[in-house]
Formats: C-alpha cells, sequence, structure tokens
C-alpha cells in the first residue's frame, strides 16, 4: 500500500478536507499582512535582555506554573483572587485548549462571520461543529439579534468573540457583548489579541460573570516571535483547561524574555501609542483615495474595500512594488476587501504610494 493511500484511509477525512493554514512567503516585501508590531526591542536594552537569557538553564525543564512571569503578569493586570491565568503557546494554542476541553461530538462552537480563521479550524480539529452568525454586510457591526437567537437554537458550548475583530478591526459596543455573555449557556470567550490597540477591555468584567474568560497575546504587543499567549477567567474554568495544557508548553527563553519584556512595559506601551497615531494618519490617507473605503480600526491594521472585482489585483500590482498586505477578498463576505498591518511612517508611506499606483493601473483585460 502506498503511504498515500494509507494516509487517505486513516486521517481523519474532517483534517483530510481542511487546506493547511498558509502563510505567505515575505522574500524582500515590506511586510504589512500579519499585524506584527514594526519596531523591534530597543537597541539599548538588547544586552541586558541577552544577559538574562544567556543565565537561563537550557539543560532544565521550564518551569510549568511560569511563576515569576505570573506573578509579575497578575501584578500588572491587577488580578485579584477572582481570576486566575493560564499561559499558552500563542494565544492560538489557548483556542486549542479550551476546545480540547469543552469538545463532544455534538457539541457547537458559535462565532460571528467573519472572524479569526483560527476559531473555525481548530473546532474542526477538535471535531466539534462550527456554526457561523454573520455580521452586518456593510458596515460588519454585530448582529446581536441573530447571535441571541442562535445561542438559543445551537445551545453552543463556546462563544467566541474578538474584541475588536479580526480582520474587520472594528470594537462592538460593550452592551452587545455583555448581552451575548448574559445569554450564553456555556462558555464566552472574549479575545482581546489587539487590547494594546483598543479603547476598551472587558478585563475588569473578569469574576462578574461565571462564563466570561478573557485572551489576550503578547504577539501584536512586538513580541510575536516569542509566542506567548494568556487567559484570565474564574479560577474553575481555568484549573480544568490546565489539565488539558502541555505541561511545558511555555519554553524558558519566553519565560525569560516575556518577564523581561513586561518590566519594561513603558517601551511597548509607547511604541503601542505610536502604532495608533500612524493608525489615524493611515486611515485619512486612505480615507481620501475616491476608490477606496477604509473602516475604522481599533487594532494595529486597517481594513478596506477596493473596487469591485479588484481585490486580486490590487493585492498582485501591491506586491509587484514590493509591499506585502493580506488579500481577503476570496473569502465569503470579504469580497473586495484587503487588509494592511500599520507600519512605521516610512512603510505606510511606500504602502500608500505603491497603492495609489496599483489603483491607478488598468485593470487586467481591459488593455
Ligand atoms: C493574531 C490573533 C491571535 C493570535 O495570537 P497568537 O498569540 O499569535 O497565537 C488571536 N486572536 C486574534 C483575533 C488575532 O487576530
Amino acid at each position: 500500500m502506498s503511504a498515500e493511500a494509507r494516509a487517505a484511509r486513516w486521517v481523519r477525512p474532517q483534517i483530510r478536507a481542511l487546506q493547511a493554514y498558509h502563510v505567505q512567503d515575505p522574500g524582500e516585501a515590506i511586510k504589512l499582512d500579519a499585524m506584527e508590531n514594526p519596531y523591534r526591542l530597543p537597541d539599548e536594552l538588547v544586552p541586558a535582555w541577552l544577559d538574562r537569557l544567556r543565565r537561563v538553564p537550557l539543560n532544565r525543564y521550564p518551569d510549568p506554573a511560569a511563576r515569576a512571569l505570573r506573578g509579575r503578569l497578575r501584578a500588572q493586570l491587577g488580578l485579584g483572587t477572582e481570576a486566575e491565568l493560564i499561559f499558552g503557546n500563542g494565544s492560538d494554542e489557548l483556542i486549542q485548549v479550551i476546545l480540547l476541553t469543552l469538545a463532544g461530538p455534538d457539541r457547537v462552537v458559535l462565532a460571528p462571520a467573519p472572524t479569526f480563521v483560527m476559531y473555525r479550524m481548530i473546532a474542526l480539529f477538535a471535531g466539534m461543529r462550527y456554526v457561523e452568525v454573520p455580521l452586518r454586510p456593510g458596515d460588519f457591526a454585530l448582529d446581536t439579534e441573530a447571535m441571541l437567537a442562535a445561542l438559543e437554537a445551537e445551545r453552543p458550548a463556546v462563544v467566541f468573540l474578538a474584541y475588536p475583530n479580526n480582520p474587520t478591526g472594528g470594537r462592538w459596543p460593550r452592551a452587545e457583548v455583555e448581552r451575548i455573555v448574559a445569554a450564553a449557556p456555556g462558555l464566552v470567550v472574549v479575545d482581546e489579541a489587539y487590547a494594546p490597540f483598543a479603547d476598551d477591555s472587558l478585563l475588569d468584567a473578569v469574576g462578574q460573570w461565571d462564563n466570561l474568560v478573557v485572551m489576550r497575546t503578547f504577539s501584536k504587543l512586538g513580541l510575536a516571535g516569542l509566542r506567548l499567549g494568556y487567559v484570565v477567567g474564574p479560577p474553575a474554568w481555568i484549573h480544568e483547561f490546565d489539565k488539558v495544557r502541555l505541561p511545558y508548553n511555555i519554553n524558558a527563553l519566553t519565560q525569560a524574555s516575556a518577564d523581561f519584556a513586561l518590566e519594561h512595559a513603558e517601551v511597548f506601551e509607547a511604541q503601542a501609542a505610536r502604532i495608533r497615531a500612524e493608525r489615524s494618519r493611515l486611515l485619512d490617507a486612505l480615507a481620501a483615495i475616491p476608490a477606496v473605503a477604509p473602516y475604522p480600526s481599533e487594532t494595529n491594521f486597517v481594513l478596506f474595500r477596493v473596487p469591485r472585482g479588484q481585490g486580486r489585483a490590487v493585492f498582485e500590482r501591491l506586491r509587484a512594488q514590493g509591499v506585502l498586505v493580506k488579500d481577503l477578498s476570496g473569502q465569503a463576505g470579504l469580497e473586495d476587501h484587503l487588509r494592511v498591518t500599520v507600519g512605521t511612517p516610512a512603510e505606510n508611506q511606500a504602502f500608500l504610494k505603491a497603492l495609489h499606483t496599483a489603483l491607478a493601473a488598468h485593470p487586467p483585460g481591459t488593455g
């Protein structure tokens, strides 16, 4: 039997039907596709960081509870006894831990659409049914009535709400999110990956609801390479998740680096403030282009619409000019939409220049 045939015989059909998560090779391009912070750790901090790493005993397993990091983060977030915390190898891993904890063949995961693609992928990995409630066409507002109806009809084990949402960039009204938390029969995960760039957070509501947890990540803050995320929630939930987490999921270098980063939190806050200021300049510049319609953003990216049928072509013309953005135009509900990460002022300028050129080009096939 060939390996192909044997794999086809044994790999679960749901997995065989999936496409692997595709990451574009950036080459030499200006990389504005993945919501990375464009700023590195400042040069003057690098020696102190390396000194910290030098002392990490690589022959030993990492602290399974990440105690030093945990203590510092708890203090910075001001968590009390109502809230426990669990770390993941990126928040992606925590989505996996949560869904493996709550999975069952007839169990449902509910989320608005479009939203972060990993909710759906991991729900399928875990053998759960994934139910989507479309956002309102035109402005991608949350359809709260439809969400409440779906809660009633589907009784989901887990609801994911990205607050603010990716890939649309906006933040839904807090009161709407709270209505959903109040009505949900199971767990609600409020994903605050973009908290450094947002005007509100539900972290202060943890403990007020018995079914609310808040998920965050270090990735969008400037530490995507570390792979570190966390969930804050009532101890009863977190202790169950902790049984499913693999014991050494946060490596020793990440623990030491994240602890160092938290000691210098003001550096990352200053970078986030620069990105927010740059975001409003980018939004203004996009709004001034007649062929383009940007959406409001409380994240470090901007979603924008280009003329009908032009999404792929504009993406390709940007790439040909050395600027890589995310082409969403192939996804249902996101036809004609591209997403650009806020970069440095120079990167954003290069993007805008390339976009003007891309829009000025004749559409393919019209000569
Ligand atoms: C980027 C992103 C994440 C992934 O974060 P990692 O910690 O890098 O795994 C989670 N949720 C949303 C909504 C995101 O946009």
